[in-house]
């Protein structure tokens, strides 16, 4: 019996893999050692013992036991965990057993055989701690069926690889950043990242995107662009300290802009959601982009981890150990995991090595080249605190289908997407140039859902769409003037007729791709070629068979009667805007897209944007002329 965490004794286990051992054994030791803690108890091996353990082949080093190697699958090459699991087993004094995630364990053929190890262990009075999940011992005529059966399932699936593996990033990556180590992706604003060697000293700078596996080499940051960090400073936190400037994030973005100051990720090119190609970024700044500046705490020195949970399998929790995604977090068929902000206590935040005690950045050639002031950052922070409502844990947007106009509705002045934001008024499609140049660039063109949304709709319905009549008749027409048709060409004379007829237009079409002006052209004319040639080859096929179907009368009157039941579902749909999935879904389907124009207006003394006119393109319909070739290009940069 554990009485107290005093008499507590445990044991561990772990495999080191060949590929990248110290890194991947650093984790497997960090997640033991947190696991550990979580039950009150402390795994007393070093990074250095284990480091060196690794180095010699040791399988025991004191309560740990190691196994090495990729095919460590088959017992008689693991030494280490025999002897883990005889002491397991027979050793009294042992409470609790520690081993990692059972995939790192087991191959899927020896589920059964390690679920039972497990069931002894438990059986022998042992806490078994697998990964972060607790089994507690086993009393005689306890029911763990279910325990069994989950650990089979575990050690077997692949799916437990997956999540093993995003847990082991996770852990890897906070354990690196405890270290004081860069793990996140680009370096901040005015940072570059550097390669330092086992001493700490810096090797060189590395690249945008540029990893490096070296052991013992590990990567920081140090300021790469002194322009940069006096714009970080001097413009940003300053303006926004309260005993500065103390104007607020938006404002500061128009100052910069009107300043011409490149923002952060100036000259580098996205594929937006929307875009077929990438642009290069607008290269002005926003407010939300000055927030992130006053935010992150790289110009006083910190190196924080894990503001954001944004994985999709793992995700950093308490004490740094991975934790699943609740059911808010998942992803879904409909909407990709959810990005949340991670609350103070979960983030890591350590002293980065790019500042010196007395506050002074570093350059990558090692001299000082800023001080920070730590007084303006505190500042700005606790204005940040004052001013903001608690994100912890709110996911970015809620509905997938709050805006079923998304992606769809353009602004005609720039041609640019105009993006669903809600306001006081109610929820708006406001003009994406606006949005993302801080108001620097396009106009506040913006129009409310409530009163865009039912008109698309209506036009969509009286225009687009035929009456439920007309299409009833047009199709009987149709219907009709088929079966006339087929019975008409009966009679092989008139089929043959109708063949050398339809061999001329062939031919005629053929010629007449030569004579195309330009290569628009004759790619239509070859596709008239290509259908023309088509019914050819259908009336040569009817030839040959000479027989025609004569039945087709009464199937078809049905057809016509679904189809006809089509139209008025869908104008069914177009009547009710409640079920706004449907309505996306539909509008997508329908290939809508729609080009608003504004013009300014009078409103009391004031002049705003008004929407003026606007162009609703369905299906096939090309986009309106002039719009397609500004396209982006306008306010978002020139196409790559
Ligand atoms: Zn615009």
């Amino acid at each position: 019996m554990d009485t107290a965490a005093t008499e507590s004794k445990a044991i561990f286990y772990l495999r080191v893999s060949t590929d990248r051992q110290a890194d991947g054994a650093a984790a497997q030791l960090e997640l033991l050692r947190a696991a550990a803690r979580n039950v009150g108890m402390d795994l007393q091996i070093s990074q250095d013992a284990l480091t060196s353990a690794i180095a010699f082949r040791k399988t025991e080093v004191g309560s740990l036991y190691l196994d090495f190697g990729i095919s460590g699958y088959f017992d008689s090459t693991r030494p280490g965990y025999q002897k883990f699991l005889k002491r397991a087993l027979s050793d009294a004094s042992i409470t609790h057993v520690f081993t990692p995630a059972r995939d790192r364990i087991a191959r899927p053929e020896d589920a059964a055989e390690f679920a039972s190890r497990e069931h002894r262990i438990r059986a022998a009075g042992k806490t078994l701690v697998v990964g972060t999940k607790v089994l507690l011992p086993l009393r005689r005529g306890d029911d763990n069926i279910v325990d069994t059966i989950t650990a089979s399932l575990e050690y077997g699936q692949g799916r437990a690889y997956l999540d093993g593996l995003a847990n082991k990033m996770v852990a890897v990556k906070a354990h690196k950043a405890k270290a004081g180590c860069w793990t996140g992706g680009r370096a901040p604003y005015g940072f570059v990242r550097v390669l330092l060697d086992p001493q700490g000293c810096v090797v060189r700078a590395l690249k945008d995107g540029e990893s490096i596996r070296q052991p013992g080499y590990t990567v920081s940051l140090r300021c790469g662009n002194l322009d940069c960090i006096q714009v970080w400073n001097d413009l940003i936190l300053r303006n926004y300290d309260p005993s500065g400037g103390n104007i607020g994030g938006k404002q500061i973005a128009n100052l910069l802009n009107a300043r011409n100051v490149p923002s952060p990720d100036a000259g580098r090119s996205r594929r937006g959601k929307y875009d077929q190609d990438a642009r290069q970024v607008p290269g002005t700044w926003t407010g939300s982009m000055v927030y992130a500046l006053i935010d992150n705490p790289a110009i006083v020195g910190v190196l924080r981890y894990g503001k954001r949970g944004m994985g999709e399998h793992a995700r950093l929790g308490e004490n740094g150990i991975p934790r699943k995604l609740t059911s808010a977090e998942a992803p879904s068929p409909d909407a990709p995991a959810k990005t949340i902000e991670n609350p103070l206590d979960i983030q890591i935040a350590v002293q980065g090595n790019w500042m010196l005690k007395d506050g002074s950045l570093l350059g990558v050639d090692g001299k000082k080249c800023f001080q920070a002031d730590l007084s303006v950052w505190e500042r700005c922070q606790r204005k940040r605190k004052a001013n903001a409502g608690s994100q912890r844990g709110v996911p970015r947007c809620h509905d997938p289908y709050k805006y079923p106009m998304a992606g769809l509705v353009r602004c005609s002045d720039c041609g640019n997407v105009m993006h669903g934001i809600p306001s006081a008024s109610g929820l708006r499609y406001t003009c994406g140039t606006y949005i993302n140049s801080g108001g620097a660039k396009c106009g506040h063109n913006w129009v409310l859902q409530e009163n865009l949304l039912p008109d698309v709709l209506a036009t969509i319905r009286e225009s687009a769409l035929p009456k439920v009549e007309d299409l009833r008749n047009t199709l009987k027409k149709l219907v009709a003037e088929r079966i006339a048709v087929a019975r008409s060409v009966d009679d092989g004379a008139s089929l043959q007729t109708e063949r050398d007829r339809q061999a001329r237009i062939v031919q005629k079409s053929l010629e007449s791709i030569s004579t195309a002006q330009d290569e628009d052209e004759r790619q239509g004319l070859r596709q008239i070629y290509r259908r023309e040639r088509a019914k050819l080859e259908g009336i040569e096929a009817e030839l040959k068979s000479s027989k025609v179907e004569q039945t087709i009368e009464k199937p078809t009157n049905d057809l016509v009667e679904a189809a006809v039941q089509e139209l008025v579902a869908l104008r069914c749909k177009l009547d009710d805007i409640t079920d706004r999935r449907e309505v996306a879904q539909l509008l997508r389907s329908l290939n809508v897209r729609v080009w608003l124009k504004f013009k300014k207006a009078h409103w009391g003394k004031r002049l705003v944007n008004r929407l003026d006119t606007g162009v609703i393109c369905i299906g096939h319909a090309p986009n309106p002329p002039g719009v397609v070739d500004s396209l982006g290009m306008v306010n978002r940069g020139d196409r790559i």
